[in-house]
């Protein structure tokens, strides 16, 4: 997967370079420790042929929120960064991608907490709608972190060390993912999405407390809503997960994704008559229907709400 080339722009820090020019700091606190935050999120060409970025607001303020979190500096406005990250698309000429900002902390090799944070914005092409083949998925021999040891909530840097480990061992046990509980054994989440599944034509879903309760996440409910699809959030295990009729993933780079089988038991439904395919089909129209881009407005209708 090639990220970038001469041509790329990278937002850095309120400017627009060159991203094989772009230079970081090698004594940054964020590449020794794993102290940064960031975000993943998408735009998508809509059916007016527009660039739209999906839930742009949502994904900031969870990215001011996250910094937040692990005491970073956030000199940074929501309404600033969606602009910039619009100009960066058209700079790259881009429309359905991948956008990820990160916030970085400058040189410090003490564990002081710093008086100022960096802003990086990186995007680059992804087609919309990857997910069609159904996954193969293991429960990992690695729980998600503690959160009395993490701030678990927060999408920082370090927690995603956890996401590499579990995604490897799944990989090379043969799996195409990883399933990971929470410390008392019960389902929690994927190395990088949120996790459903159907029983008795109703939704289930972990609570939030040892999750990234994450946008996408929303989103399912949303639409579940509107289409008088029951969910329920609650704890269960793996093996409740066994006994069910279909389960998927869902996060914004994976969007809606369906399960064959956990632990090699398949699921009992096919995909195609499950709950999981109506969302699937209702989240790929919701991503590519959204209006016009009134972001500013949008924005300022939240601060006065
Ligand atoms: N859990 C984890 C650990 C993730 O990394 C992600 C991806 N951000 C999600 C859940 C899904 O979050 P979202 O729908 O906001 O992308």
């Amino acid at each position: 997967m090639q990220y970038y080339n001469e041509n790329t722009i990278l937002y850095l820090n309120g400017e627009f370079v060159k991203a094989s020019e772009a230079k970081t700091d090698f004594y940054s606190q964020s590449l020794h420790y794993g102290y940064a935050v960031f975000e993943g999120i998408r735009s998508y060409r809509n059916v007016n042929g527009e660039t739209i970025i999906f839930k742009e607001v949502e994904h900031y303020e969870r990215l001011k929120n996250s910094a937040l979190l692990m005491n970073m500096p956030f000199p940074f406005s929501t309404e600033e960064l969606i602009e910039a990250t619009y100009e960066l698309l058209d700079a790259n000429n881009l429309q359905d991608a991948y956008i990820r900002p990160v916030i970085y902390a400058p040189a410090n090799m003490s564990f002081a907490q710093n008086t100022t944070s960096y802003i990086m914005i990186a995007v680059w092409e992804m087609s919309p709608f990857l997910g069609e083949k159904l996954l193969r998925v293991m429960t990992s021999s690695f729980q998600r972190p503690n959160p009395k040891g993490f701030k678990i909530e927060a999408k920082a840097s370090g927690h995603y060390v956890n996401s590499l480990l579990a995604s490897h061992e799944a990989k090379a046990n043969g799996y195409d993912e990883a399933l990971l509980t929470d410390m008392n054994d019960n389902v929690a989440e994927g190395p990088g999405a949120n996790v459903f599944f159907e029983k008795d034509g109703k939704l289930i879903t972990p609570s939030t407390g040892n999750i990234l309760p994450g946008i996408t996440r929303a989103t399912v409910m949303e639409i579940c809503n509107e289409l008088n699809i029951p969910v329920e959030e609650k704890l269960f295990t793996t093996n409740e997960m066994k006994d069910s009729d279909a389960a998927f993933f869902c996060g914004t780079a994976a969007e809606v994704i369906g399960w064959h089988s956990l632990d090699d038991v398949p699921f009992k439904k096919p995909w195609s008559e499950s709950l999981g395919k109506i969302v699937q089909e209702a989240y790929k129209n919701v991503v590519v229907n959204p209006v016009t881009r009134s972001v500013v407005n949008k924005y300022e209708g939240m601060i006065v709400e």
